[in-house]
């Protein structure tokens, strides 16, 4: 089913990412015939195949309805909700609207791929108006763990929807505009039809924390080292960054950055106006050049990613910098479900090299998480005091819960939002109308295609079990001119004598003569007889189920 076109006085809410995995947020709302975006994004290690890294929702159900797309509102700049503008926006060609900093990102990455010149990017100022078609928004300043958070309330003619974004309560943020709590308490008068809402942490009890109470374990742990100091963190987290540098400055220390992805957030952080007051950071280059109590060093990789920074040092392949045994490694980051095994191994490496590892825990908080917890959600409700609330941003089991925990917290309503499915929010009590066609696209290589594609499922088992490629020259009655052809990838250890390739040529020697003898015998009648008497003889001798080709020559001579 393709999008419906919205009814002049119903307002729909329609998900295609983000509500179902923590990632590829893609949220449209539906007024008077047109559809404003909000959030375009990508979801990282979507490895069910094996060789991919980025994903992004398929937007199959809006390919063809641009007219209707009135513009695309970015509500902050996480790769979950701005990494596939870059893709996406050839079929979406609608105006982009972003903050400053979520513009200088996208800017960066539009002119990877030559759409700079195309995209319209409007400028959103944090606590303003704008009016985008039918729809009224005000941009309101939030707390996450990125610059420029913001929340979104967006009027219609059937109610106000408040689309909160990524958020958390934080009320010494460091740097930034900040949590706009009195604005938010405005709210409950407003009778707020709809709050769509961050389900991320819906499991954690009590408060996330704040900015400010990471500051005291890390001044005690960059004050005790006598060596060099390695922290990593999230490379848009500008605001751990600054906090980091502070007290490595205070501590006598000068700071490096260390990875593509950490200079690129300052760089657009500085083109904003933020970081002026740090001394420049020093180069990875330059590292050396510092006597290890000198220095400290801020690099990427905090969850193990193989090219990343971290791993690079630890292994010992970095060009510039190396990691030795009494420096010490702060994990000033979480991990990322998923990541367990690679951040793992990263720290048995730096654990062999007498490194000491240091990760965030109760007493000794070098990370606070950047999504809302149990009490967080429970005192937004309170000051919006929503109709309904729409839980988005999460798992199924994130979103389920979620809603749960808003029903119990006497929210009249509460429904959870599924990639795909459309819900009415007014007029009338909000209900599920619809479905339409949503996925996963992938980037593969530098083609976009469905998660689905055949080419994955080929791919994956030429991984799991190999390949066996067969061609077989006969002349015109079939009678094979050479010694068959076998080319065997992957698929068994040669021990002794029991070399695969022999074996099945003797198979396939001993076998032909007798095909022949059957009806409609031809060159596809051999193939492909050939090829399911490999599968089951590969089956029978080694328990293996490659991919088999055959493919016959006939010499017409
Ligand atoms: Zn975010
Ligand atoms: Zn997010």
């Amino acid at each position: 089913m393709k999008i419906p076109n919205p009814k002049k006085d119903e307002l729909y809410f329609l998900p295609l990412g983000g509500s179902g995995e923590i990632g590829m947020n893609f949220n449209l709302y539906g007024y008077k015939g047109k559809w404003l975006i909000v959030d375009c994004g990508v979801t990282f290690g979507d490895n069910i195949h094996g060789s991919i890294d980025v994903a992004m929702p398929d937007i199959v159900s809006i390919e063809n309805e641009k007219e209707k797309l009135c513009g695309l509102l970015l509500t902050h700049a996480h790769e979950d909700h701005i990494g596939a503008v870059h893709h996406l926006w050839p079929y979406l060609k609608c105006p982009v609207y972003a903050t400053e900093f979520a513009a200088e990102i996208l800017k960066r990455k539009l002119s990877e791929v030559g759409l700079e010149d195309e995209v319209e990017i409007n400028i959103i100022d944090i606590n303003s108006k704008l009016t985008i078609e039918k729809f009224k928004i005000e941009v309101i300043s939030m707390t996450h763990s990125i610059l420029e958070p913001v929340s979104l309330i967006i009027e219609t003619e059937v109610g106000k929807i408040f689309h909160t974004g990524d958020w958390k309560i934080d009320y010494n943020p460091q740097m930034g505009k900040g949590l706009e709590k009195t604005k938010l308490i405005e709210l409950a008068n407003q009778n707020i039809l709809a709050m769509v809402c961050d389900s991320t942490n819906v499991f954690e009890t009590g408060y996330s924390g704040s900015e400010e109470d990471v500051i005291s374990s890390l001044t005690k742990i960059i004050n005790s080292s006598k060596n060099r100091v390695f922290v990593t963190t999230f490379a848009s987290n500008i605001v751990r960054l600054r906090t980091i540098s502070k007290i490595a400055i205070t501590a006598g220390r000068r700071v490096a950055l260390v990875g593509q992805s950490m200079w690129r957030m300052v760089d657009a952080a500085k083109q904003c106006g933020y970081l002026h007051d740090l001394p420049s950071f020093i180069s990875e280059k330059d590292v050396g050049l510092f006597p290890k109590n000198k220095i400290l060093i801020i690099c990427t990789g905090s969850q193990g990613e193989p090219r990343a920074a971290l791993s690079r040092i630890t292994n010992g392949i970095h060009k510039d910098v190396n990691i030795s045994e009494g420096d010490c490694i702060v994990f000033s980051s979480r991990v990322i479900p998923g990541n367990e095994i690679s951040i793992f191994n990263l720290q048995n490496k730096l654990s062999d090299l007498g490194v000491e590892i240091i990760e965030s825990s109760k007493d000794n908080l070098v990370h606070v998480s950047g999504h809302p917890s149990r009490n967080e959600l429970s005192d937004m409700y309170s000051w919006v005091k929503p109709n309904t609330l729409i839980a988005v941003h999460g798992e199924n089991r994130h979103i389920n819960e979620h809603v749960k925990y808003a029903k119990e917290q006497q929210i009249p309503n509460a429904l959870s939002a599924r990639n795909g499915t459309i819900i009415q929010l007014g007029p009338g009590d909000p209900r599920y109308i619809g479905e339409v066609e949503s996925g996963r696209l992938v980037l593969d290589g530098n083609d976009i295609i469905s998660r689905d594609s055949e080419v994955f499922k080929l791919r994956h088992k030429m991984m799991y079990n190999g390949a066996i490629y067969v061609v077989l020259v006969m002349d015109k009655s079939f009678n094979l001119l050479h010694s068959p052809s076998i080319m065997l990838e992957g698929v068994a250890e040669v021990i002794n004598e029991d070399d695969p390739i022999i074996k099945t040529k003797q198979f396939i020697i001993s076998e032909i003569d007798k095909y022949k003898k059957a009806r409609g015998f031809s060159k596809e009648y051999i193939e492909n007889t050939i090829t399911d008497f490999v599968k089951k003889f590969i089956r029978q001798e080694y328990s293996k189920r490659p991919i088999v080709k055959v493919e016959v020559i006939v010499n017409k001579k």
